[in-house]
Formats: structure tokens, sequence, C-alpha cells
């Protein structure tokens, strides 16, 4: 990092560790909000409040379909936007002469799953050695408080950036990307992006992108002591599963023709994540409801991906008697995100790459495969900002008792700090 001198540079590590007590505590303070969808409001009222006692302008606003459903990158929507805010705190240099940053966390996080598997409940943080638990605590509300944190270590160091800093707080992140969507819709361009989510020791080099749909299907509901005479929905159902792990497979088995995805496993993963049908024990049922995550290679393109599951799905129906002529409805009903592979990004990288070796001893900043998305795809595919996604280590993320590392985040907050000040340049307060 040839701009900063060493001297600023520790100065800049100084300040993050005597400011990394508030940056947990925060990540705590957040932790309580149970910012699921459709009630993030609340805790997007808190970041707006921390926004404004570090002196940032604030953009708190209503994410409105209409502005958005048009744009490349959007995702349907099912739910009740009432609640869907996005708040953006802005610090504009008065003289800028360096380069613009953006810094992009969401707020929402996945749901907890029964509460009785957690060691102690998901929405009350606890500490225990290095880790703090709670849903949400890695995914990703440390990276939100890092980003608070990295201004509160350049008022401490007697800094501000010499560019214009953009921080996001996003909802949507976990089921359609809208809120980052939204922000690309409302305006805000920066010369970079920082995400920083649960990564660990690297940054995303490629991610795939995911599709979210629902299957529809109907039975013919008799009682159940004739129950040949009719059709069960639910039961009908495993077989249309097993037609769409077939799909997997074989997406699974293209992956040499994707750079970045030859190595993995398998890098293609399909669950289903939530089944609903039947009314009675004792009536066939006449009805099933299953939703699916599905994941696509960037460069796979999602229409043809859609009409690839509808297929099998008729396929697979074609078996049934009742289903044959009675097909399951496919419904997207989220995600619709493409891949992203970060190109264009090497400034940027290699500044990333300084910071974290000065945080991390020396360690050299791997680029790694995500098998999950982010919203890093809506800086680089839709508004031309090279999206680095980089963050803290976090365990169980979706899981039970989720939790995110301490000194990691204390040194991923350094990297953050390094990158900042080296990327945007400094002013002297
Ligand atoms: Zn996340």
């Amino acid at each position: 990092m040839p701009r900063l001198d060493a001297e600023v540079r520790l100065s800049l590590m100084r300040a993050v560790d005597s400011v990394v007590d508030d940056v947990i505590d925060l990540t705590a303070e957040l932790v309580k909000f149970p910012s699921t969808r459709g009630a993030e409001h609340t805790a997007q009222d808190f970041m707006a409040a921390e926004m404004r006692r570090r002196g940032l302008s604030v953009d708190r606003w209503r994410i409105d379909i209409d502005e958005i459903r048009h744009l490349p990158g959007f995702s349907p929507v099912h739910v009740s936007y009432e609640n869907a805010i996005n708040v953006v705190g802005s610090l504009r240099a008065e003289r800028p002469n360096g380069r613009s940053l953006i810094m992009n966390g969401h707020i929402d996080v996945v749901p907890t799953g029964p509460v009785d598997m957690w060691t102690s409940p998901p929405f009350q943080p606890r500490r225990d050695g290095k880790w703090l638990y709670g849903r949400g605590s890695g995914d990703m509300k440390a990276g939100l408080a890092a980003m608070l944190g990295v201004l509160d270590a350049f008022q401490k160091a007697g800094y501000r950036p010499a560019a214009d800093l953009h921080l996001q707080s996003v909802i949507e992140e976990e089921c359609t990307g809208n809120g980052a969507l939204a922000c690309v819709a409302r305006g805000y361009r920066a010369d970079a992006a920082l995400i920083p989510e649960p990564v660990s020791d690297g940054f995303i080099r490629a991610q795939v992108g995911v599709l979210w749909f629902q299957v529809h299907v109907r039975g013919l509901p008799v009682h159940v002591s004739r129950a040949g005479t009719g059709a069960n929905a639910i039961e009908a159902s495993f077989s249309l599963m097993q037609a769409l792990h077939k799909v997997e497979e074989r997406w699974n088995a293209d992956k040499h023709q994707h750079e970045h995805f030859g190595h993995l496993d398998h890098p293609i993963n399909l669950s289903v994540g939530k089944i609903q049908g039947g009314d009675w024990a004792s009536s066939v049922p006449a009805w099933c409801v299953f939703d699916v995550r599905v994941a696509i290679y960037p460069g796979q393109d999602i229409q043809q991906a859609k009409q690839e599951i509808e297929q099998a799905i008729r396929d697979a129906a074609r078996d049934n008697r009742f289903l044959a002529n009675n097909p399951p409805e496919v419904v997207f009903h989220g995600f619709e995100a493409e891949g992203y592979v970060l190109t264009g990004g090497e400034e940027a990288e290699a500044t990333l790459a300084g910071a974290h070796a000065a945080a991390f001893d020396g360690a050299a900043l791997k680029g790694i495969t995500s098998t999950g998305t982010t919203d890093a795809r809506f800086f680089g595919l839709y508004a031309g900002i090279p999206g680095l996604v980089y963050g803290p280590k976090a365990e169980s993320v979706h899981g039970f008792d989720e939790r995110v590392d301490l000194e990691s985040l204390r040194r991923t907050t350094q990297a953050m700090a390094l990158f900042t000040a080296e990327w945007c340049g400094l002013e002297r307060l």
C-alpha cells in the first residue's frame, strides 16, 4: 500500500483496536432486532440513528416495487413491502480527490428454526470466549457494525475519507436482492463496493446465481378408506422433487465448463426448503405446495434455466395418472439472481490484498468461489462497479447457534479501515 505511510497505517489499526468493543456491542444490539423478512424496519431505524450520530446524511426510504420491477436483476415479490425500508448514510468529501466507495450490508436475517435447538435464544446475543452468538451475528450484522466501526476509527485517528463514502443498510438480500437493486436504481454509484459478508480469509471471486420457485401440486380428495380412488398431492410431490434433483445432477455434471467452478465437488445445490399441504389425516390431500432453491452458474441464462425446471416438472407429471391431466404449476416467487464473477476490479483487489496483509500478519488474500449468492452482483453486473465481498469469519450461518469470530471481526475491521483509507484517501479532521 504505497500511499499510506506506515505511521498512518499503524494509527488506524490502533484506532480500530480502541473502538472494537463498540463494534462488538453494536453487533449485539443489532442481533436483538428480529429482522426477518417483513420485519426489518426497526433495525433499519436503529441503523439510521447510528449513521446520523456519526454525521452522515441519511437517506431512508420505502422500496417501491414499481420503481424497480423493469430493471435487470429484479426478482418477483409476493409479499407486502409495507415495511421495506432501505437506509443509506453518506459522507460526502468537501474536496474529493480520492476514489469513492460504497460499503453495503444487509440487515435481513433468515428464520431461526425451532428455538429449542439453539443453546440460547437466537435474538439474545451471547458472548462466549471469542464468539458472539445469535441469528444474524455473522450474516451479517457484524459486517454492518464494522462499517460503522471504520468511521469511528477514522474519527479517533483524526481523519475523514477524501472521497464520497456511502454506507448502505439494505433488506431483501436473503430472498430477492431488491434492496441492493433499489440503491442502484436510486442512483448511488462509486468506484468500488465492499460488502462485509462473512467470507473469512478471502474475498469472493465468483458466486452462483439463485432461483426460487414454488411447485403447486393438486390431488383428488377422497376418504382415506378408499385412498386408491383418489390422488395424493403430497405423496406425488416426492417424484417431482426427485425429478428436480436430476436437473441439479445434470447442472453439476457441467461444472468443468464454468471457470472458477470445476474444482468444487458440488457447486449447484438444490433444496426443498419449505412444504405445506393437506387438511386432514383421514382425507387424501388435494393440495401440496413446496418451495425450492437452486443455484445457477454465472453466464447461465435465467430464462433457459426456468424452462428446464418447468420441463422437468412437466415430464415427471406425465408419469402420474392424475397429474398428467392436472399438471402442477411452477411459480417463480423470489430470487431470479444471475451468477457473478468479479472482473475489472484489479485496483480494488490489490488495495484490499494490501489491507488484508497488514491486518493479518502478511497473509495472502485468496479469491474464493461461493456456492451462495450475495448482493455483489448488483454492483458488478448492473452498475459497472466492482463488488468485493470480504468479511469476518462466521459459523453456522442459517443454522443453529450462528456465531461470529470476534478476533476475526477485529482484524477484518482493521483491513476495512485500511482499505477505505487507501482507496478514498485521507483528509485531516
Ligand atoms: Zn449474508
